[in-house]
């Protein structure tokens, strides 16, 4: 697979490895080239890295000591969780070293109360989502990547997913952290008050920061209560006009929406090809909206009035049983999976305005033909949120033109050029479009004031001090 790659990692310092050992133990930090390999690629395939080892603490306590280490050896770390993120932050570019938080998977336990859950920052996302369920309440986020992404990543992209739209990203899940700092610097806030205004929400600013402040060990999260009956429909609609419409509509006459998907004809075949699923409606339709709702009664009434009012619907299969809603939902899902067995692509995640969402979706496959013929564009997302991916295959990992015209066309229409994924090294160059001089400075002083040494991520999110 063609990668933007990056050129070899210098070995690391005798004297580091050795300190590292002590802390971690020898098991624990690896430097076997073909071991460390599979920590250097992301998982789109666009960045392979470099490294010199991966190190793999056990405790937030050993965290904190290898941070100091680095931080005397003036060793640069990337953070890893579940290597699931999509804009190259979690990766070794530049030939950091690899911290995989992956160890520390310790999930609750849930404060049944309250409805928090406790969790260590390598525990995946599915992890929290089954303590949740165990304990009789559920985890608001849910993303494709919930088997391999960890909490800690999570936190570290403010991650979004498909329920937003009912239940908001994972910085409204979020009730406190317990972070190492780029300084050395332990802070943990973990009480879970529900009300607390004492001061900087520090693990509100850590959510977010893609690891170029800290490393987030620990979580403190809010769960709600389970919605047990659930109905989704998948809609054929006339076109993507319509489909954005409808989205639109459902947020204000569905009070039970727990999810709302855009798709279109050329995905939907893509994902039938790859997958080897049939058709999801007898006939093709231009674009097609999976929406669910869920409540503590049966939504399917409401559903249907909701769904009766909409202009532009050709066409409906509904679900009512879990396994035939995760069959629905499949055909949303394996869309990152069908994109990337065509090459590794560029993944352009971003938030529209309202007003200008179904005429942009329309704009997008003209405004990358203008730049780059050649290439295949891919849409779908999460509609409700006025997110859309903007996914370009048959362009080399390092063109930029797609990104440059995708990402400026955006932010012209005041639309964000990241909505879920982050700025990671892939969007770098473009955050001066959604932040202004003043902003970028007041960034660049907080990861001065956290990370003296800017060992934390340097490449990622901001330019190098
Ligand atoms: C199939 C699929 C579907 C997806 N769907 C969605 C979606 O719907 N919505 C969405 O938002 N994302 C989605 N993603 C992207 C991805 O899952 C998220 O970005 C996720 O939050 C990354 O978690 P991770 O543990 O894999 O982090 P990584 O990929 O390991 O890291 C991501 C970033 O976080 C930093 N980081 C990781 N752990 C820590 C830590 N403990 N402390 C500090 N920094 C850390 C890294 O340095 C890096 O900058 C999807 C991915 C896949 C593969």
């Amino acid at each position: 697979m063609d990668t933007r790659t990056a050129p070899a990692a210098r070995a690391i310092d005798p004297d580091l490895a050795r300190a590292l050992v002590d802390v971690v133990g020898g098991p624990h930090l690896l430097t076997e080239p073909d071991v460390v390999a599979s920590y250097s690629l992301d998982w789109t395939g666009r960045f392979r890295g470099s490294t010199p080892a991966v190190v793999r603490p056990g405790s937030a306590a050993e965290v904190a000591e290898v941070v100091a280490l680095c931080r005397r050896h003036g060793t640069a770390i990337v953070p890893q969780g579940g290597n699931t993120g999509m804009v190259g932050g979690g990766v070794p570019l530049h030939g950091e070293l690899v911290m995989s938080l992956r160890r520390l998977d310790l999930a609750g336990p849930v404060d049944g109360s309250t409805g928090q859950l406790s969790a260590q920052a390598g525990v995946t996302l599915a992890a929290v989502q089954s303590a949740a369920r165990d304990a009789g309440w559920i985890y608001g986020v849910d993303l494709g990547g919930r088997d391999s992404a960890t909490i800690g990543g999570n936190v570290a992209t403010n991650a979004g997913g498909l329920r937003v739209v009912r239940y908001g990203d994972t910085r409204a899940q979020l009730l406190g952290a317990e972070a190492v700092l780029g300084s050395g610097a332990v802070v943990s806030h973990l009480g879970g008050l529900l009300k607390d205004n004492t001061g900087y929400a520090l693990h509100s600013l850590l959510c977010g920061s893609e690891g170029t402040l800290g490393v987030v060990t620990a979580v403190r999260l809010r769960l709600v209560p389970p919605a047990p009956s659930r109905v989704a429909a998948m809609l054929g609609m006339r076109d993507a006009s319509a489909a954005v419409a409808a989205a639109q509509a459902l947020r204000r006459t569905l009070p039970s929406l727990s999810a709302v998907e855009l798709m279109v004809r050329a995905g939907i075949e893509l994902v039938c090809t790859v997958t080897g699923a049939p058709p999801p409606l007898p006939d093709p339709h231009e674009a097609y909206l999976l929406v669910e709702a869920s409540g503590a009664t049966d939504p399917t009434p409401e559903l249907s009035a909701a769904v009766a009012s909409l202009s532009g619907v050709q066409d409906a299969a509904v679900a009512l049983e879990p396994a035939r809603i995760a069959a629905l939902f499949r055909y949303r899902e394996a869309h990152t999976e069908a994109i990337n067995s065509l090459g590794s692509p560029h993944k352009l995640d971003v938030t529209l305005p309202n007003a200008v969402l179904a005429d942009m979706v329309g704009r997008f496959a003209g405004i990358v033909s203008a730049v780059a013929p050649e290439a295949s564009v891919w849409l779908f997302g999460h509609v409700g949120d006025g997110n859309v991916h903007v996914n370009v295959t048959g362009v080399a990992p390092d063109d930029d033109r797609v990104d440059d015209a995708v990402l400026r066309a955006v932010a012209d229409v005041g639309g964000s050029i990241s909505a879920e994924h982050g700025i990671g090294t892939a969007k770098r160059r473009w955050l001066g479009l959604n932040r202004s001089p003043t902003e970028l400075q007041a960034f660049a002083a907080i990861k001065r004031a956290l990370d003296p040494d800017g060992i934390m991520n340097p490449h990622v999110m901001l330019t190098p001090a």
